[in-house]
């Protein structure tokens, strides 16, 4: 079995190890400020909240219900993403839909945001594309604020929306009218079209 020699002269540990290197990362950081303190240098660091990050158009923040093109909520309330969540914070109720070809709506759809770990498989698990992980990263918020997001807040988050824009036609909708997606499908999903 190998094994690693470690000195401990801590007159040896003192002239290669702990001072060196401190002295070497002190340096380090007075030559990174002072180079940024008169601009010598641009700065990593960003100005927030004055200045936003941008992050990739695939990143994975707050939540929000989408509809049928119908204005109705599009979650047929199967509760496959509250089984799949491993936080256990989707709390839904179901109810009777009118619609015959729907069976079923949530009546009650909640997200306990602070339990979230944005782990996205709500996302995956919805047959329906009827949930989705937005582009909002910035949550912060005082105790009193409601943590708990409600079907209607869900459903009508116009800052998200407008973030998102036309993405929030549904993907599945986009994939049944593109002939060569439909094409690469097994029969099961084609004859099962968009589910409404
Ligand atoms: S992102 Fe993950 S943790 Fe958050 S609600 Fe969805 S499944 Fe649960
Ligand atoms: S959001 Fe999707 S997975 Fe969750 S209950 Fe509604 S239809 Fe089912």
């Amino acid at each position: 079995m190998g094994y690693i020699n470690v000195s401990k002269d801590p007159e040896k540990s003192l002239k290669n190890g702990y001072l060196s290197t401190t002295l070497l990362g002190l340096g380090q950081t007075i030559s990174v400020f002072a180079k940024q303190l008169f601009k010598l240098e641009e700065s990593v660091t960003i100005q927030w909240p004055e200045v936003e990050y941008k992050y990739s158009e695939r990143f994975k923040g707050a939540h929000f219900l989408t509809k049928r093109p119908d204005g109705q909520v599009r979650c047929t309330a199967c509760f496959l993403c509250a089984t799949n969540c491993p936080a256990q914070c989707i709390n839904i109720v179901a109810g009777q839909s009118s619609d015959n070809g729907i069976e079923k709506y949530p009546v009650r759809f909640e997200i306990d945001i602070l339990r979230c770990v944005f782990c996205g498989f709500c996302e995956e698990a919805c047959p329906v594309d009827a949930i989705r992980l937005g582009p909002e990263y910035s949550m912060a918020g005082l105790p009193e604020q409601k943590w708990v997001y409600t079907k209607d807040y869900l459903l009508n988050r116009s800052e998200i929306k407008k973030q998102v824009g036309a993405k929030q036609v549904s993907k599945k909708e986009e994939n049944t009218k593109d002939a060569s997606v439909m094409s690469s499908l097994p029969n099961i999903h084609k004859s099962s079209g968009s589910g409404h």
